[in-house]
């Protein structure tokens, strides 16, 4: 941490900030010159609160440097982690696509989608029983029986299935049918769910907060690995800004920076960000050459008759092109002969 003070913080100002910083058990080190003085802070064992010292008098900012994740970055863990779902590994040199609907809708609806995408490269299928919806009166998820055709779906076609929880209540069941668990973005920062995923034995897809920043989303992955858990997942879907012409803005920066700042496998949802079919290709290619660790697309056979975000799903079609261009843009950047990965 860095206290940077006033250009006019008097002596006494100064020396009342050392002082503060020595009562938490820290060693001050002015540093002087220029037109002001800053503080730095040594012999933190972690991350130290700015709000300790940003209220006290003659103080213009306290800067962090320390990160406040620990299990989660890659400096506690410098090689990448690959998480496995059901034999397929995520994180590797082998992106993965995982495709499927928004919600599972019936028994036809899932197979038909879940054989198309299959066929066009898919190796994990996604498709919700519990479903997050802005109203109330809309499809909320077939529930359990939704579950029960995920399972259903894992038997016909040997794809494993990721699907939402989005409580601790009905946690317990989804970990009874899925080979991986989702958390959503509107419960990214539900804590006692972090918590709960924290303990289970499957591994979690963590989506990114509708208006997260990169450093609370890696908390929320933080509470996950801290309560036991280490196979988690990233996943960039958008985050909310001003603009008008997509549902959100696919923040393709974060997948950069997640790779920097932690080992764990991060991937892409297009289809949440793009909100409309037309730009979930494009989106796909960039996020696939930023160098993310694989996909996930909403797809449906009959888009027009979806029971939701039927706008933003790809015909299967659309998707085997999806899958054809990424995969060509994905060897290219991890092909075998490049020692160095994006
Ligand atoms: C989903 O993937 O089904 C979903 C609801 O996405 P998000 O939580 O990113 O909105
Ligand atoms: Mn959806």
């Amino acid at each position: 941490m860095l206290v940077v003070m006033d250009r006019n913080a008097t002596e006494e100002q100064i020396q009342a900030v050392v002082a503060a910083i020595e009562r938490q058990g820290y060693t001050a080190r002015p540093i002087t010159g220029g037109n002001r003085v800053s503080i730095g802070i040594v012999n933190n064992p972690g991350p130290v609160d700015p709000a300790l010292f940003i209220g006290l008098a003659g103080v213009k900012d306290a800067i962090a440097i320390t990160k406040p994740y620990k299990l989660v970055s890659r400096e506690s863990k410098p090689a990448d982690t690959v998480v496995e779902v059901g034999g397929v590994r995520i994180g590797g040199r082998q992106p993965v696509l995982i495709a499927g609907p928004c919600a599972i809708e019936s028994d036809q609806q899932a197979l038909a989608i879940a054989r198309h995408v299959s066929r066009y490269g898919a190796s994990i299928f996604r498709g919700g029983a519990f479903k997050p919806r802005t109203s109330p009166y809309s499809f909320q998820g077939l529930g359990e029986k939704g579950l029960e055709i995920l399972a259903r779906v894992r038997q016909e076609t040997g794809m494993p299935v990721v699907t939402e929880a989005m409580d601790c209540e009905t946690f317990g069941l989804v970990e009874q049918y899925a080979d991986m668990v989702q958390i959503g973005a509107r419960n990214m920062q539900n804590f006692s769910l972090l918590k709960r995923a924290g303990q289970s034995g499957l591994p979690v897809l963590l989506k990114r907060g509708i208006s997260a920043t990169v450093e609370e989303w890696l908390m929320a992955a933080e509470y996950i690995m801290e309560s036991g858990n280490s196979r988690v997942v990233l996943c960039e879907r958008g985050v909310r800004t001003f603009v008008r012409h997509s549902r959100n803005t696919l923040d393709l920066s974060a997948v950069a920076v997640i790779r920097r700042e932690s080992h764990l496998p991060v991937i892409v949802d297009p289809s949440h960000a793009a909100g409309r079919r037309e730009q979930v290709l494009p989106l796909a290619r960039a996020a696939a050459a930023a160098g993310c660790h694989g996909l996930m697309v909403e797809v449906h056979h009959r888009p027009e008759e979806a029971f939701s975000d039927g706008a933003q799903s790809l015909y299967p079609e659309q998707f085997a092109r999806l899958s054809r261009e990424t995969g060509m843009l994905f060897r290219l950047l991890y092909s075998p002969d490049k020692d160095t990965e994006p």
